[in-house]
């Protein structure tokens, strides 16, 4: 059952891409009998387009400075008593 089933999966992959190659090669091998056929045809209308040119014109980046920014040292603040960290009150009981 799971064999024939795996074959199945295999045979309809196969077809499809096998009609897939098949539509491809058509398509781009096809021709019409007159040119009014041609322009209605999508596929030559897409195939013969001309590439689309860009509108938008780019701006070119401006760099400047905008401001500069103060350095200042950071110290931390750290303090070390080392006398509560040395004494410990006697064990009560
Ligand atoms: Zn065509």
């Amino acid at each position: 059952m799971r064999e024939s089933m795996r074959s199945v999966y295999r045979w309809s992959a196969w077809f499809c891409l096998s009609l897939m190659l098949w539509t491809a090669a058509v398509e781009s091998v096809h021709h019409h009998p007159s040119q009014t056929d041609a322009a209605s045809c999508s596929i030559c209308v897409a195939a013969h387009s001309t590439t689309p040119t860009v509108s938008s014109t780019h701006v070119r980046p401006v760099f400047t400075t905008v401001g500069v920014l103060p350095e200042e040292a950071v110290l931390a603040k750290a303090r070390l008593d080392v006398f509560e960290l040395g004494s410990r009150g006697p064990p009560s009981a």
